[in-house]
């Protein structure tokens, strides 16, 4: 058993990370690695975020050299040496196993001594001034409070930021955000057609010569999909005859509120079955396709986004932005905006992105101390946002505010006062690549 299971848990903490998706593991265990006390605070039965309790997959989206996406790849891979790693517009398509991943990652964190809180939403940050210095918590025994020297806020909707005060946006200029999706499962499909698609752009051809896409399209303006899924995307995962469909749509919903979050997810439960049924008529190999699990959470795409020291710019991801504070070097992926206002891509299909940085400043949110923000609640634009939401670039910049976290506990400042040399000396020592050519001094 490990040590922090022994005894009881202390309520005294150098770094809380609030949320357990793919950011808040890997801030967890690069925090902890570092010597800091750690705890992470979970709301659900699961650690994984959109990963388990969303069926999120594939891993999309990697940075240069290694982080902490390398780790988990190879972790949530481990033992399955044919697992497919599918090369597409999007890039690497990294499938897994949702209920492995559940196991390896708790694992994971208790073998690095993370003190993991499950089934503990966090109710509210404590506040001296504007400073973070805890987190109230509901643990099964009731509301309890921890204090710590930094918080990372890696819940995706930027809750602890928010009650905190920082500053954010929601959506883009009309406010609309990108739609929530309910993502599913389903097995029993003939691998003789081996059929995949990754996206409206993707040429896949059905038997009779048609396009796939389109074939979505009419049957959506036929009434046969529902309103707004006009492609329904069909993603290997790491089991032959298994695929992770994301297609369910729900727009103009506002996820943080109770009964927006309500009415997104009751709509596309009832989106399922018509789904499937597309799936077994048009799909090759999918006649017989059953439906294994339907995610827990509701897939939310985008909902705060914080503004920080920096905000990443639609102009940075484009064209490749370089900074001096560099925290993660070349992240990538394409500009991916699911319609706000209707079916398909906001920009007929998704934008390319050139490798960026992104800079510590943007993971240092306006207004609110010791607090950092991570994965995609961090500081950047709609359409920035569009690219580094993915959860192989959350896992870095998770990373990074793990290791910032524990570093401003160390040297005794908040987030805002570190150093950021000392992050990047942190990160180059795991093995991160943070410049192209000769390391910086
Ligand atoms: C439908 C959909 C499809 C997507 N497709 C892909 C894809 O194919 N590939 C890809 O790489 N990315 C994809 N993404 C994007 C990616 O999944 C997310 O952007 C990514 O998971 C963000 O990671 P995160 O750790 O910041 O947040 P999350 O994964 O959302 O994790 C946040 C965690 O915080 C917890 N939490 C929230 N509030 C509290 C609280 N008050 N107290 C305690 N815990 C709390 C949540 O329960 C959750 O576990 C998709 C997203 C969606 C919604």
């Amino acid at each position: 058993m490990m040590e922090q299971l022994q005894g009881s848990y202390p309520h005294t903490y150098d770094v809380i990370v609030a949320g357990g998706g793919p950011a808040g593991v890997a801030a967890a265990v690069s925090a902890a690695r570092l010597g800091a006390r750690t705890a992470l605070v979970e709301r659900f039965g699961v650690l994984g975020g959109m990963l388990t309790s969303g069926h999120v997959q594939p891993i999309l989206g990697r940075a240069e050299g290694r982080t902490m996406y390398d780790e988990i790849v190879a972790l949530l891979q481990e033992g399955h040496p044919d697992a497919p790693r599918v090369k597409t517009r999007n890039g690497d398509e990294i499938g897994l196993d949702l209920e492995e991943a559940k196991l390896r990652l708790l694992d994971l964190c208790l073998k690095n001594g993370v003190y993991v809180y499950l089934q503990t939403p966090v109710v509210a940050p404590v506040l001296e001034g504007r400073r973070v210095t805890g987190l109230q918590i509901c643990t099964p025994q009731g509301l309890e409070t921890l204090s710590a020297h930094a918080v990372v806020d890696a819940t995706g909707d930027g809750f602890v930021a928010a009650l905190a005060g920082a500053p954010y946006e929601v959506g883009r200029a009309d406010g609309r955000c990108q739609p929530a999706t309910l993502e599913f499962t389903v097995d029993n499909v003939d691998e003789g057609p081996h059929f995949a698609c990754y996206g409206g752009s993707d040429p896949v051809l059905l038997p009779d010569g048609r396009r796939y896409s389109e074939v979505c399209k009419e049957a959506c303006a036929r009434g046969e999909l529902p309103e707004n899924v006009s492609i329904v995307r069909i993603h290997y995962t790491l089991h032959p005859g298994e695929r992770s469909i994301n297609a369910t749509q729900a727009n103009g919903f506002d996820t943080l509120t109770p009964e927006g979050a309500v009415g997104a997810d009751y709509l596309l439960r009832r989106q399922v079955a018509p789904i499937l049924a597309f799936l077994r008529k048009y799909a090759p190999g999918f006649a017989n396709c059953r439906l294994r699990s339907t995610a827990t959470a509701l897939g939310v795409r985008e909902s705060r986004r914080f503004v920080g020291e920096y905000v990443l710019s639609d102009q940075d991801v484009e064209k490749g932005a370089r900074f001096p504070d560099v925290v993660v070097h070349r992240a990538w992926f394409l500009i991916d905006i699911h319609n706000p206002a209707g079916g398909g891509q906001a920009e007929r299909h998704s934008q390319p992105a050139t490798p960026y940085d992104i800079p510590y400043r943007s993971l240092v949110p306006l207004q609110a101390d010791g607090l950092l923000l991570s994965g995609r609640n961090i500081s950047g634009t709609h359409r920035a946002h569009a690219s580094y939401r993915v959860m192989g670039v959350a896992l870095a910049t998770g990373q990074a505010a793990g290791v910032a976290a524990a570093l401003s506990a160390r040297q005794g400042v908040t987030p805002r006062q570190l150093d950021y040399h000392l992050v990047q000396q942190a990160l180059t020592e795991y093995g991160a690549k943070l410049f192209d050519g000769e390391v910086q001094a």
